[in-house]
């Protein structure tokens, strides 16, 4: 398998887990005969220090022209006062817009070596795995019309779902669940909304292509509250724009940290896959960021972009092989308080550790093949 990846590490620690990330790629290539080129561009506030812009067009000429996107973050307190066009985070909007891609991919699921680091109790949160699909480009985020009434007296957004919208995400859902466990819980609040009823009437018509898949509505705000008081009946959470943006980050607290979120976005030209994370200019040049997310990004892109779906799992299981042996970067020090074998790391060393149980994995499945 031939695959052309832009590599744009942005801004604080982005350079850091993106360089981890890498360097699982090259080792699944390496091991299994795949050919991957890494571009490497420059996007947020980098590119504006080097070319005055946070998105240079021969940055996005090169993402357009890739089979892939991976992107570390961008931004940071010393670009945070300049004009909106320039800032990091505008390159990052533009980006996304360019690549049009309209269904975001989280995963979030809870390791059971780090059910401690999670705010929720253990015995809720261990054995939760929840992927949360969420249409990106439509709904309230973008209706028209919009705007304030003269004087601010009032402010209105529009929530506009077209069926053909609806539609292709909702396939989206259910293709994921094909590779997990079969089950789509399609959120909605069809008991108020005419937007959402043509959601619930949409995706029942494209689940009779799924006879495989299970498939169950709930109104927005019971998901919100089954997802802190029982997150493990989820297998993947269908829902618009508004409501997997507040669902999926209330998702994200079943990993206990913010290092380990991953997130692929797909459906438009090129697929875009990024930590959720932001540049963390707080520990940034230290080695001290966990590069799991962006790692476990990489085996979204193995997933998604290349259809790698051996290899994919390969380098999740390689994540949790060097989870269960203990090894934690700092982010993760609730667990590690609690655990006195704990074996701390610094960045760097967890992603080698990552790409040397990727190696020990991938050559015993290969092993058992030729056996
Ligand atoms: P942040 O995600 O960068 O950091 C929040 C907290 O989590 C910090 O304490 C940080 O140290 C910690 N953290 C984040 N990632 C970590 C990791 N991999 N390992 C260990 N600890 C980690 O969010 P913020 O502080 O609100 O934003 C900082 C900058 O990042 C801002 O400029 C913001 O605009 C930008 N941002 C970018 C993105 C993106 O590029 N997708 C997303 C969010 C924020």
């Amino acid at each position: 398998m031939r695959l052309n990846i832009a590599i744009l590490p942005g801004d604080g620690i982005g350079p850091e887990v993106t360089r981890e990330a890498v360097r699982v790629l090259r080792t699944v290539a390496e091991i299994a005969g795949h050919e991957f080129r890494f571009e490497e561009a420059p996007i947020g506030g980098t590119a504006v220090d080097q070319f005055d812009t946070p998105l240079p067009p021969q940055t996005l000429e090169k993402c357009l022209s890739s089979n892939a996107v991976f992107l570390g973050a961008v931004g940071g307190p010393r670009w945070d006062n300049l004009p909106r066009a320039q800032k990091p985070e505008t390159g990052l909007l533009q980006l996304r817009q360019a690549l049009g891609g309209f269904a975001n991919i989280r995963p979030a699921a809870c390791h059971p070596a780090l059910a401690e680091c999670s705010p929720l109790r253990k015995d809720v949160v261990e054995g939760a795995d929840v992927v949360v699909v969420r249409e990106l480009l439509g709904g309230l985020y973008f209706g028209e019309p919009r705007g304030f009434r003269p004087e601010f007296t009032d402010a209105f957004n529009t929530m506009r779902y077209s069926e053909n919208e609806v539609e292709r995400i909702a396939r989206v859902g259910f293709e994921a669940a094909r590779t997990r466990r079969r089950k789509v819980t399609s959120v909605d609040k069809a008991n108020v909304l005419e937007t959402s009823q043509l959601w619930r009437e949409v995706v029942n018509r494209v689940s009779r292509n799924y006879p495989d898949v299970a498939l169950q509505h709930m109104y927005v705000d019971a998901c919100a509250m089954h997802l802190v008081t029982n997150p493990r009946q989820f297998d993947v959470i269908l829902a618009e724009n508004l409501f997997g943006d507040i669902l999926s980050d209330e998702a994200a607290a079943i990993t206990g940290s913010l290092g380990m979120l991953a997130s692929a976005t797909v459906g438009g030209d090129v697929n875009l896959y990024e930590p959720i994370h932001g540049s963390a200019p707080d520990i940034a040049g230290r080695d001290i960021a966990n590069p799991l997310g962006a790692i476990a990004s990489a085996a979204l892109l193995l997933r998604y972009s290349a259809k790698l779906q051996q290899e994919a799992s390969a380098v999740e299981a390689a994540i949790g092989r060097v989870l269960d042996e203990r090894y934690r970067t700092a982010d993760l020090g609730r667990a590690s308080a609690a655990d006195s074998r704990v074996q701390p790391v610094g960045t760097a060393e967890m992603g080698s550790l990552v790409a040397q149980a990727l190696g020990e994995i991938m050559d015993r499945r290969q092993a058992y093949h030729t056996v």
